[in-house]
């Protein structure tokens, strides 16, 4: 189990998020902590720089601005402790390479977030870790793949694109009889609507790119670990100095204190398109843990307290041509990678290209929605605008 957070846990969520990781005293009666830009760090003596005596000791190993969203991100998490990363991948590298070793077996979702998986055939593979995917709807069945080696099991939920619901606990409680570490990619959640340290995982990693920023104006990445799992992930934090710019970590800090209503209201408008898009003609099926149609939607009920603004759906069969049609006329949603901004945005999509254990089939063309927070209203009728020129495109064609 994870140490309890060093707060009292009888504060909400809400009120940690505003007070955690600030000390106005500190900081001459001033709300934040300002920016600290700074590579050396002047000891007053000797004797101190010989033994490095000081509160901080250099650039890389943190300053008060860093030290601020790691301690704030371990109350949010209920974590032992929290490194920080320069973007969310970066943050998923560290994590692995904290508890992995050469002659190393880890077990992967095949339904990861793609880059995740490009590092673990990439880099991991050629340093001597054998990665083997798993199909994510495994729950305790993932006991059959592990090995005396295996060292890790890597989990995200929902998945990557696809939106698959993982029984995290169920998986953490073989894993852990196994001796084996869990981490978990909590990026669409946030530790405010899965609490990953309460739910089995050893490490977790956020893509504060996403839902911390809010604003899709910086790169940033967090990983929390438990009692068991921080000091090889500060070590290794440590070895690699992948130290964010202290600019995007103040940011951080300025997302943090409002990302519990931002979330809600994504939460909110995306549910109410997510059904809206349901209710299409056009739409064959919608991928949204939360809908209570989905298959991970009793997963999504037991473990997570909200969903985010993230979302799939598959359309029924159209051509590339008449997708292009209705994506290219879009004058709300943007169209490009990433999310968790105030704004919308649409992308095709196609998992088959790159999954290997489990089949990526859906009948249609697929679309990952990120609903930002606009007018509801202007946001369904870009879409039904949208949705008559694919009927008319493929209509012509016919
Ligand atoms: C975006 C994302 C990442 C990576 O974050 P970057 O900051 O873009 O590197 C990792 N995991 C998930 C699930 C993501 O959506």
């Amino acid at each position: 189990m994870s140490k309890p957070p060093s707060q009292p846990t009888t504060f909400g969520d809400r009120t940690r998020l505003v007070h955690a990781g600030r000390d106005p005293s500190e900081q001459h009666g001033f709300v934040n902590t300002p920016i600290y830009r700074g590579s050396t760090v002047l000891y007053p003596t000797t004797d101190d720089l010989l033994h490095r005596r000081g509160r901080y000791s250099y650039g890389t190993k943190g300053t008060p601005t860093t030290e601020a969203l790691e301690k704030a991100w371990t109350e949010v998490s209920g974590a032992a402790g929290t490194v920080l990363a320069p973007s969310g991948l970066a943050a998923v590298t560290v994590a692995l390479l904290s508890c992995l070793k050469a002659g190393d077996h880890l077990l992967m979702t095949d339904s990861t977030y793609r880059p995740t998986r490009q590092f673990c055939d990439g880099f991991l593979k050629k340093f001597g870790v054998e990665t083997t995917y798993y199909d994510p709807s495994l729950g305790t069945g993932i006991e059959y793949l592990i090995r005396p080696n295996t060292r890790a099991v890597f989990t995200e939920a929902p998945g990557s694109q696809s939106f698959e619901m993982q029984d995290i606990p169920a998986i953490s409680e073989v894993a852990h009889r196994h001796g084996a570490v869990v981490l978990v990619d909590n990026t669409w959640a946030t530790p405010l609507f899965f609490p990953p340290h309460n739910r089995g995982a050893d490490i977790a990693i956020e893509a504060g790119t996403k839902y911390l920023s809010g604003g899709s104006d910086l790169l940033l990445g967090l990983v929390s670990a438990n009692e068991r799992c921080f000091k090889a992930l500060r070590e290794t934090y440590d070895l690699f100095a992948m130290c964010p710019g202290p600019e995007d970590v103040f940011l951080g800090l300025r997302g943090l204190r409002t990302m519990a209503l931002r979330l809600r209201e994504h939460e909110r408008q995306a549910l109410d398109m997510a059904r809206w898009l349901q209710s299409r003609p056009e739409v064959a099926r919608v991928l949204h843990p939360a809908i209570e149609t989905d298959p991970g939607h009793a997963i999504w009920k037991r473990d997570f307290s909200g969903s985010s603004g993230l979302f799939s759906v598959i359309l029924k069969p159209a051509s590339d041509k008449a997708v292009a049609a209705m994506l290219d006329g879009l004058a709300l949603f943007g169209m490009g990678y990433s999310w968790g901004g105030f704004e919308s945005l649409v992308i095709p999509f196609d998992c088959s290209t790159y999954r290997t254990v489990t089949e990526w089939k859906p009948g249609g063309p697929a679309l990952r929605f990120h609903i930002g927070l606009e007018d509801l209203d202007d946001l369904k009728r870009d879409l039904d605008a949208g949705f008559a020129r694919l009927r008319e495109a493929d209509a012509k064609a016919a």
